[in-house]
């Protein structure tokens, strides 16, 4: 199948093009960059969806967005994150729309974010979102992607917990100051961190598109949420290294002003769907997927 993937230069799309490629899909990503560097498995790309074959892709992933963490949210930079990914996907579904033959699946990112602040409450999809600028940015971001149900196109939604590897994302920013030996909880470390392993959130993508009865939204984060304390006390024992310096919340807001909601949140976020409609993770388990990542 050839499918269009948005945002696939960045740190899921590096691990789902390598997999979709060896399953033997063509892949086409739209890039904003005139010469992106291309993840394993990508031969083609484009910067405007007009340069693309009319009918030539049956099956879209949309990753495309600013970085939520990249830097302090001032409201510029709300908006840049509202705009990035809620523009993007309506001028996506519109062009999907157009086609004569449009693509028959549209499989969307979201995020944990659009549960909002949880406590020790257990989520699954069915748990109402608490209101707040992620819970907004996700759920204008899913309603723009649901657009393409319009047109007869399979819409699924990943709402996606903070994504685990070597070379980027968090534990990327993570891994120096806990190499140091300068890592600790955060706040208090009671609240709930879900986790999941690059390897899993690329397959889950692949997953999602072979199902055809699946549609909706889809929590996906590991079955084993941890809180923050137990994520810290992991990966001091993976790294072999102390993990003393608790990082007060008061510290943590004068540090990264409203960013820091990102560090504290609690979400104990469950893959009740994806388990229940048989999807397997690699990495149940963070002990094991930190093993596996720190290797
Ligand atoms: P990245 O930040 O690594 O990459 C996303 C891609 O989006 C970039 O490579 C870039 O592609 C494109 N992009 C960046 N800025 C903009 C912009 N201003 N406007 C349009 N496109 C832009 O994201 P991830 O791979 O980590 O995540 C993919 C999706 O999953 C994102 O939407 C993210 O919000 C969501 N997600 C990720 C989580 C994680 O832990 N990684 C957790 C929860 C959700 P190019 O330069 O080629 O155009």
């Amino acid at each position: 199948m050839r499918i269009l993937i948005t945002g696939g230069t960045g740190f899921i799309g590096q691990a789902l093009c390598p997999l979709l490629a060896g399953q033997g899909h063509q892949l086409v990503l739209l890039s904003r960059q005139q010469k992106p560097r291309l993840p394993r498995g990508v031969t083609d790309h484009v910067q405007k969806l007009d340069a693309l074959e009319r009918d030539s892709v049956q099956a879209v992933i949309n990753l495309a967005g600013a970085g939520i963490a990249d830097q302090r949210w001032t409201p510029e930079r709300k908006q840049e994150l509202v705009d990035s990914r809620v523009n993007t996907t309506r001028q996506l579904v519109d062009w999907m729309k157009e086609q004569s033959l449009p693509p028959k699946v549209l499989i969307s990112a979201s995020a944990v974010g659009y549960y909002g602040e949880q406590g020790d409450a257990e989520i699954t999809e069915a748990t109402p979102p608490i209101p707040g600028f992620t819970h907004d940015l996700c759920r204008a971001w899913e309603q723009e992607a649901l657009q393409a149900e319009a047109a007869g196109i399979r819409v699924c939604l990943v709402r996606t917990g903070v994504v685990l590897d070597q070379g980027g994302g968090s534990l990327g920013r993570m891994l120096l100051p806990f190499r140091l030996g300068l890592g600790g909880r955060l706040g208090n470390g009671q609240h709930w961190f879900p986790w999941i392993h690059r390897q899993d959130i690329a397959a889950i993508y692949a997953w999602l598109l072979k199902q055809d009865e699946a549609r909706g939204a889809y929590n996906a984060s590991a079955p084993q949420p941890v809180t923050n304390e137990a994520f810290t006390r992991a990966l001091g024992k993976a790294l072999h290294r102390p993990t003393l310096f608790p990082m007060p919340e008061k510290m943590l807001r004068l540090l990264f002003g409203e960013l820091a909601e990102l560090l504290l949140v609690s979400d104990r976020m469950l893959p009740q769907r994806l388990l229940q409609e048989g999807y397997r993770f690699q990495y149940p388990e963070l002990n094991q997927a930190l093993r596996a990542i720190l290797r």
